[in-house]
């Protein structure tokens, strides 16, 4: 949970989630539905699957208990040489040095490494450094001591020098770069999306959620879509270059042959703006509202005011929250 969300913002998720799965065998057993939805709110989706899949994995192969092992470690979902080297030093006292941005930028200052501290020969290069770093009698708490001096005192903004105690090691301090320290990193450049959702509405409120698209080649997905609602429950959404409405409404007509003439009013229902990695999204919703919904292969009736029943992304709760206010502004048809 800690990977891409601040402590204060995962505690509730981490307290909720372990009194849900208080234990390896209850998350290896659950649905995955039910663990999406505890994860919902706190986005890369693909986390939460992986933490199931080790857990399954963990079950199965390794008796319940987790591997002590780097190479078991290793193979399991979701663990990468960062994770398995906290989890392996701390918990086992295994002899192995972490390394992410936080410890990768001590590292650079310590040493007045410059360049982008992402590239491979670099990165293997600090790698090399806290290996030879770490102490052997304590790997777990020397780990978290680099980890804790990153995240405390050598922060990425203003460091806080004069309180280090590694300070009189310290090359970039010495030369009075450490603000500058690591240099910025090249970024990959924007790429601006734009999505048309719709939003069906029926006289009880309720409306209707695709399934989790399976891949980028689904009938019913266009480009980036199956990404942005980060393969969860979602309204029936297509990237659009111009014209949504009328592409939304050709979408749905191929989505539902049988309604091929239902005259739907699409009502514009505001704009929603979201941010996916190196995706910039503008999503425009639109609101249809039918006496009855229609029938679509797969979706499921919720209402509108609350789709938690089912998981889904913050960009299908921003699209939810945006077409109830519309609706409330544009009183229904009798
Ligand atoms: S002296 Fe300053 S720059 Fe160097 S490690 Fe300590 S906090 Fe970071």
């Amino acid at each position: 949970m800690l990977q891409q969300t601040r402590v204060v913002a995962a505690i509730p998720y981490y307290e909720r989630f372990l009194q849900r799965f208080p234990d390896v065998h209850a998350l290896a057993s659950a649905s995955l539905e039910e663990i999406l939805r505890a994860w919902s709110g706190l986005g890369y989706y693909s986390r939460a699957r992986n933490l199931q899949k080790a857990a399954q994995q963990i079950v199965a192969k390794h008796g319940g208990q987790f591997p002590a092992r780097l190479q078991d470690a290793l193979a399991l979902p979701g663990i990468g040489n960062y994770t398995a080297a906290a989890i392996l030093s701390i918990a086992f006292g295994e002899k192995l040095a972490v390394l992410d941005g936080n410890v990768a930028r001590v590292l650079a200052r310590l040493g007045a490494i410059r360049g982008d501290l992402r590239e491979s020969a670099r990165w293997q290069e600090l790698q090399e450094t806290a290996d030879r770093l770490l102490d052997p009698e304590s790997p777990g708490d020397w780990n978290q001591s680099m980890m804790e001096l990153g995240a405390t005192l050598c922060t990425p903004k203003s460091p806080q020098c004069l309180l280090c105690p590694v300070a009189q090691f310290c090359e970039a301090r010495k030369l009075g770069i450490a603000e500058s320290l690591p240099e910025k990193r090249k970024k990959r450049p924007t790429v601006e999306v734009t999505l048309a959702a719709t939003v069906f509405t029926d006289e009880k409120g309720q409306t209707l959620l695709l399934p989790p698209p399976k891949n980028t080649r689904e009938k019913t997905s266009a480009d980036h879509v199956p990404t942005l609602v980060s393969k969860m429950w979602h309204f029936p959404t297509l990237s659009v270059a111009a014209e949504p409405a009328a592409k939304l409404l050709a979408f749905l007509r191929r989505l539902m042959p049988e309604v091929q003439r239902r005259k739907w009013q699409l009502i514009p229902a505001g704009k929603v703006r979201h941010a996916v990695t190196y995706r910039a999204i503008t999503l425009l919703p639109f609101l249809i509202r039918v006496k009855k919904l229609p029938r679509l292969p797969g979706a499921r009736q919720v209402p509108l005011s609350d789709i938690s029943g089912l998981p889904v992304s913050n960009l299908t709760r921003k699209v939810a929250s945006s077409a109830l206010a519309a609706a409330a502004s544009v009183p229904a048809k009798n």
